[in-house]
């Protein structure tokens, strides 16, 4: 499905559900720490969202069996939680996480380092993050999706960082992923046109090797080729006839 143009009570429970979304990775991220089983962040989402009045949008998602997606270093993506998966001091820990509000959905992911951070990973996280907010700054009436990727792709080439092909943002709503694709990379000027009052998910992935990626044999953990780390951040913004709000982040 195209994603539509929100209705005004449409948006209204988008931002409820962003606002939803925002807190429980905040919650969560408070858990991050060594010796922390990725299973524990999991159940952390899964009790704030309902406790808020939401439920966790990735779960069951084509059989997604947990609530929050836990990836760490080399795992892009979709990693699930475990509770033998265990944090250590250092590692890059991306949680990709999904709310059902009054029927309509918001997807964000954020990446964070387990205490001491190596210069060279908190490098690539903060040009990810950067690169995220690149590509929203290019929203308005009328954006084409061309401008968005190379905004973005733009920022992370700057570096040297891959950039995750395979995976892209999408349109967000009344479902997970709606069309249009959102890639990280691509020419100014190009794509189709987006309107204002269509919400989507921009998710820039880097890592510091190359950009190929593979399918763990779990069928969903994505992890990069070469064993390089990456970094994964996303937010659900609805746009806007001038610019662009950002719907999963904490209210003021
Ligand atoms: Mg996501
Ligand atoms: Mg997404």
């Amino acid at each position: 499905m195209y994603t539509k143009v929100k209705t005004k009570d449409e948006i209204v429970a988008m931002r409820t559900s962003g606002s939803i979304l925002a807190q429980v990775l905040a919650e969560a991220k408070k858990h991050i720490a060594p010796g922390a089983p990725t299973q524990l962040l999991s159940d952390v989402a899964d009790k704030e969202v309902r406790a808020l009045g939401a439920t966790p949008a990735f779960r069951g998602y084509q059989g997604f069996p947990e609530s929050l997606c836990v990836s760490v270093n080399d795992e892009v993506v979709h990693g699930i939680p475990r509770s033998n998966t265990i944090l250590e001091e250092g590692d890059i820990v991306s949680m990709d996480f999904g709310v059902t509000y009054q029927g309509m959905i918001t997807d964000s992911a954020i990446s964070v380092i387990v205490g001491a951070a190596d210069p060279k990973d908190e490098a690539l996280l903060e040009a990810t993050q950067k690169s995220l907010h690149k590509g929203i700054a290019q929203l308005k009436d009328k954006v084409r999706v061309g401008d968005i990727a190379h905004a973005i792709q733009n920022e992370l080439d700057k570096a040297g960082y891959g950039i995750v092909r395979e995976l892209v943002g999408h349109g967000v709503g009344h479902h997970v992923h709606e069309e249009p694709n959102i890639p990280n990379y691509g020419k100014a000027g190009t794509g189709p046109t987006l309107e204002a009052g269509m919400t989507i998910a921009i998710e820039p992935m880097a890592t510091i090797g190359d950009y190929r990626v593979m399918i763990d044999s779990d069928g969903w953990t994505v992890r990069t080729r070469d064993g390089s780390r990456s970094a994964h951040f996303e937010h659900t913004v609805l746009i806007t006839k001038n610019g662009a709000e950002i719907l999963t982040q904490a209210s003021a």
